[in-house]
């Protein structure tokens, strides 16, 4: 039909990108049938049947009769009244009718195509297009329909489609189809296009259906170590990146910050079991012995020429040993790194120790994504403490207080409200929100975000100025591996030039250079905030940027 050949040449006008996907209709209509005679009345088949047959037999038979009075009267027969006009009529539409219902396409094709199909210059509308391109998607989608109704009964399990289609957008358009069908629930509003999926398989998600849209703003310069940078923040608290970037200003005007890394190593410990505690013991002195650590360094950094043992301290309890390994990862976060260099030694332990059972790679000891005292007290990841002058002057008039009521507020707040809230790592005023904000902008795990938050603020008067600091040990940032090399996290790394794997050399540069970054940003971040705590701007400046008027109610209240 005239539609079809309508819509092929549409959609080679249309770049791909403009052409509907599965996911654009939960569920899409069929294509309408091709028309045949059957359609010319708007009534059931046998009832039309009925009304042309019924025609056919009437007007044949009047028209008999007509014609044998004609011939008694000796009338000609080509006089012919209206009557027999509109039978004759009749009977060649019934005709018609009758042989395209029995199949005569020639007779369907010649008397039966509708008027658009006639029309080479017809231009469909906006909505004609639209409707087109949909039927189009469904005539060449009939795989992806009978692929999606296999999902949803079932037979092709969710997880298998990009392995067995080989095309992750396909997997995901058709995942996401089936999770519509399934769950009666819309996911419009969750992006689709616009995202590389092959570029997270096997890497960053699994069953991916869509991405969600994280706005980004730009706090800075921030002035850290004579060098501006632009910081990236992924947040959707209203006042974040405002707030960030008056810190950064003070810093600014107040000649800069200064960062300082005191460490750098990731941490793994396992759990492992022995039948007595007398053999722990044994296992625990071996592994803690410094002439058995250059053995052990070199069996951990077999599987990765970035992973450098530092060292392995044993924690025990009952016959269980909880060994924690410290360890450069260069670039990398390094906990993929960390937990094969750990297997490599644990397998060589078992030579030694054979009644040795690894009850787990992880022993919570690590300690990943919690909040623990080991942590605080040892690091974990990046150790940075980062400082800066602010001149009074600057106190006064950029950040709207005094020196002195922001030292009063530091020491109720940050170390007495903190102690009395038995705190752990939490001596600050909102260090995980900067946190946060630029590990999501740069392609970091998230749930680091525990430990990385861990941060004890300081404000101390120096004369008239005054002298800030973070000292935040657990700051667990890589610029290789995870999310960092998609594309829009990759774009954030990279204007802050910590993009990738640093020189050779240099190995880790960049993402030491990014973990201060976080600590400069969360200097600037805890100097803006308590100032406006100071101030009691707070409220009024949230109620401005963050609430808008649209939603101030009892839960718009700032949580902090
Ligand atoms: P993680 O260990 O942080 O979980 P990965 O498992 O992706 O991250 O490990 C990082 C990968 O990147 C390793 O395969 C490592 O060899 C590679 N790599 C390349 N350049 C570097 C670098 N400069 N520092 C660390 N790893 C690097």
């Amino acid at each position: 039909m005239g539609y079809c050949g309508s819509t092929r040449k549409d959609r080679r006008r249309l770049p791909s990108t403009e052409l509907p996907t599965q996911n654009d209709n939960v569920v899409t209509a069929p294509p309408p049938p091709p028309r045949r005679g059957s359609d010319a009345l708007p009534l059931p088949l046998y009832l039309t049947n009925f009304f042309f047959t019924f025609l056919f037999a009437a007007t044949v038979y009047f028209l008999l009769i007509r014609w044998g009075e004609k011939i008694s009267t000796s009338t000609p027969l080509h006089v012919v009244n209206l009557s027999e006009i509109l039978s004759l009529i009749g009977v060649i539409a019934s005709c018609i009718y009758l042989i395209g219902f029995l199949g005569v396409d020639f007779v369907q094709s010649v008397f039966l195509r509708s008027s658009s199909d006639d029309d080479d210059g017809w231009i469909p509308n906006d909505d004609e297009i639209d409707r087109l391109l949909k039927i189009e998607s469904d005539l060449t989608s009939e795989e992806d329909e009978e692929i999606v109704k296999s999902v949803i009964d079932g037979a092709t399990s969710s997880y298998s489609l990009e392995t067995k289609l080989g095309d992750c957008k396909r997997a995901a358009a058709i995942r996401r189809e089936a999770v519509q069908r399934m769950t009666g629930k819309s996911l419009t509003g969750l992006p689709f296009d616009g995202f590389d999926y092959d570029s997270i398989l096997g890497q960053c998600c699994e069953m991916p259906v869509g991405y969600v849209q994280i706005p980004v703003g730009i706090a800075g310069p921030l002035l850290l170590d004579g060098k501006e940078y632009s910081v990236p923040m992924a947040t959707t608290e209203g006042c974040l990146v405002a707030s960030t970037n008056r810190g950064c200003k003070a810093i600014h005007l107040s000649g800069g910050a200064f960062s300082f890394l005191m460490k750098d190593a990731m941490t793994r410990a396992p759990v492992v079991k022995f039948p007595s505690v007398r053999r722990a013991a044994r296992a625990m002195f071996y592994l803690q012995n410094p002439s058995n650590f250059e053995r052990l360094s070199l069996i951990f950094s077999k599987s990765s020429r970035f992973a450098w043992l530092q060292s392995i301290t044993c924690s025990i309890s009952g016959r269980n040993i909880y060994p924690r390994f410290a360890c450069g990862t260069g670039d990398a976060m390094g906990m993929n790194m960390v937990s094969k260099g750990v297997q490599n030694v644990l397998e060589f332990i078992k030579t030694k120790f054979p009644d040795m059972v690894v009850i787990g790679i992880s022993g919570n000891c690590c300690s990943d994504k919690k909040a623990s005292a080991i942590n605080w007290i040892q690091g974990r990841g990046k150790h940075v403490v980062c400082e800066a002058l602010i001149k009074g002057e600057i106190v006064r008039n950029v950040l709207k207080t005094t020196v002195e009521d922001l030292v009063e507020l530091h020491v109720l707040k940050n170390l007495t409200g903190s102690a009395v809230a038995g705190s752990l790592g939490g001596f600050n005023a909102h260090a995980s929100n900067i946190v946060s904000a630029v590990f999501i902008a740069t392609g970091q795990d998230p749930a680091q975000n525990v430990e990385s938050s861990h941060c004890i603020t300081q404000f101390e008067a120096e004369g008239d100025d005054l002298h800030i600091s973070v000292s935040m040990p657990c700051i667990e940032v890589g610029t290789v591996g995870g999310g960092t090399q998609l594309a829009s996290q990759s774009a954030c790394l990279n204007l802050l030039g910590v993009k990738g794997s640093s020189d050779k050399e240099k190995a880790g540069s960049n993402a030491r250079q990014l973990a201060k970054i976080v600590a400069g940003s969360v200097l600037a971040g805890e100097l803006s905030l308590m100032s406006a705590i100071a101030s009691g701007q707070l409220v009024k400046s949230h109620m401005k940027y963050n609430r808008s008027s649209r939603d101030i109610g009892p839960s718009s209240q700032v949580n902090r």
